[in-house]
């Protein structure tokens, strides 16, 4: 017992001596409820990223907050549905009084519940927080220009733009502005870009004042990995990055996982939780913190794949994977060269190893390296057929950059 507590004030020391020990948070950046268009009560949503061991949730519906009286129609038996079964599942799981309904000249409804009610139920020090969040739902023409925003304190409703590029710069901006006028860390993440083939990575790398998109987006219906025509996410990021690192100057672009979770009822598999997620290095759980690490690219993008390390800079990648019985895992270190001025190939993979502990060392040519982890084990709910488990790592300036 003693030799616990000895060790125990040693290690807070020793962790406030070096400003605070890291930890892994997982979280997913992207969901939907009845707020807007997804299939389920916030709680059960919530409620359902607790028990599978998240760390954080950001509620993201279409341009609104989770706040305020909103009223759903209890008997709806579409792809959202609200039922009698839903409300007694609710009313075992959370009590009796938990669920408040109300019966207007024979139209049932129940009321949703808001983010400090969740918080007030759902929250545990160190273990889960919520984080307030929004899906700016905005549109050029035809092109969809859906726009994360995290940790914001005000709605935003969509800016408009005279194209695609300037949408989503003007609700970037508005995310800026309302960071710097609450004194608070916030960031926004472009989603889905190949939805509709909506956004490419030319415009993605124009992007100013802000730099995170979604690698990965768990429904099915916004090709993630690309078509014949269009790129995948993942290349998209090679081409912006490098763009970005040459002609435009505009730094490196960090690319998120997530579930754009809609379907948690019925038998409907389009977009289900669990699928994609990140996970975050900070020295404690807050919103503000966890941004922060985000900002610092302090994260990683996950399938299921696990790191237990990653250190990088300029002159290396080293990683460590967490290993599980009976599954390999393929390392492919990516990043654009330039020679004589040049870039030589856009992404290419500089190396790949089936090492556990997987290290990049630069040559002096590179302008970025990034780390892409594919698993030997498939995803066990795959967005698509033949998916395996993944980690994207994010990327750091090589030498061939200016550092900026
Ligand atoms: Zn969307
Ligand atoms: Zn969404």
């Amino acid at each position: 017992m003693k030799n616990k507590i000895t060790i125990t004030v040693f290690s807070l020391l020793t962790c406030s001596l070096l400003s605070g020990c890291s930890h892994w948070y997982k979280g997913n950046t992207h969901t939907h409820t009845y707020w807007s268009d997804g299939n389920a009560a916030p709680e059960h949503v919530v409620d359902w990223y607790v028990n599978h061991n998240y760390n954080f949730l950001v509620l993201s519906d279409h341009n609104i907050l989770s706040h305020g009286e909103k009223w759903y129609p209890i008997g709806r038996d579409d792809w959202r549905p609200l039922l009698d079964e839903h409300i007694e599942d609710l009313e075992k799981r959370f009590g009796p009084v938990w669920v408040v309904k109300r019966d207007i000249d024979g139209t049932r409804e129940m009321l949703l519940k808001t983010l400090p009610q969740l918080r007030d139920k759902f929250e545990i020090n160190g273990k889960f927080i919520m984080i307030q969040g929004e899906e700016i739902t905005d549109s050029f023409e035809r092109a969809a220009v859906h726009i994360n925003a995290v940790n914001i304190n005000e709605l935003i409703p969509p800016q408009h733009g005279d194209s695609v590029l300037d949408t989503i710069q003007r609700n970037f901006d508005a995310v800026i502005e309302q960071s710097k006028r609450f004194n608070q860390p916030m960031f926004a993440h472009i989603n889905h870009p190949n939805m509709g083939h909506a956004i490419n990575a030319q415009t993605i790398a124009r992007i100013k004042g802000e730099r995170f998109f979604e690698v990965y987006n768990g429904h099915r219906g916004v090709l993630t990995n690309g078509d014949e025509n269009t790129p995948s996410a993942d290349k998209m990021w090679d081409i912006a990055l490098t763009l970005r690192l040459t002609d435009l100057d505009l730094g490196l672009l960090y690319g998120l996982a997530t579930d754009d979770t809609h379907n948690h009822h019925g038998k409907g598999k389009t977009s289900q939780p669990g699928r994609g997620w990140v996970w975050v290095k900070s020295n404690k759980l807050t919103a503000d913190s966890i941004v922060k690490a985000m900002r610092n690219g302090e994260f990683y993008a996950s399938t299921g794949v696990k790191l237990k390390k990653i250190k990088s800079s300029s002159r290396s990648i080293s990683l460590s994977i967490v290993p599980e019985d009976g599954v390999t895992y393929r390392t492919d270190f990516l990043g654009s060269r330039l020679v004589d001025g040049e870039v030589i190939e856009v992404g290419e993979v500089l190396a790949c190893t089936n090492d556990l502990k997987p290290k990049y060392k630069m040559k002096g040519d590179e302008l970025y390296v990034r780390a892409r982890i594919t698993s030997s084990r498939k995803h066990p709910n795959p967005f698509a057929e033949g998916d395996m488990e993944m980690a994207w790592v994010q990327p750091v300036l090589g030498p061939a950059a200016k550092h900026n």
